[in-house]
């Protein structure tokens, strides 16, 4: 889908290409940093049908709000959610998972994220087209 169809979506701005630790073509726009006293970084990520992160892990947790189109979300050694537009999802301290869009739609969500971020493998293409 062309960015600015992506971007038209979309609530907050589409922001910058992400350039490592996903697959295909994601979208990054930190739309609120504060380290005190929430620290809480708020990031709109916007994936491109097919696109998705890299299995990883937050040190203290995430939130992930829908915003638009259908995404997936798997934590290691679950089955895989479908998400849709106003979906929250919590995810717990060091949980490997990892987030995207679905095959053919577009996905957006805001992702609040306190405390750092561990990085894995990528979701390949075999695991991600079983679903
Ligand atoms: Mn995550």
């Amino acid at each position: 889908m062309e960015n600015e169809q992506l971007s038209n979506s979309t609530i907050f701005p589409l922001g910058d290409k992400v350039q490592a630790n996903f697959t295909g073509d994601a979208y990054l726009k930190m739309v609120f940093t504060d380290p005190e006293p929430l620290n809480t970084a708020i990031g709109n990520v916007t994936f491109a049908p097919g696109a998705r992160n890299n299995w990883h892990a937050h040190q203290v947790g995430q939130v992930l709000l829908v915003t638009g189109g259908k995404g997936w979300y798997q934590e290691e050694g679950k089955a895989a959610r479908l998400l849709l537009t106003g979906d929250v999802i919590n995810i717990p301290p060091n949980v490997k998972h990892w987030h995207g869009a679905t095959k053919d739609s577009w996905f957006v969500h805001l992702a609040m994220t306190p405390g750092a971020t561990e990085w894995f493998e990528a979701v390949d293409d075999e695991w991600f087209d079983q679903l």
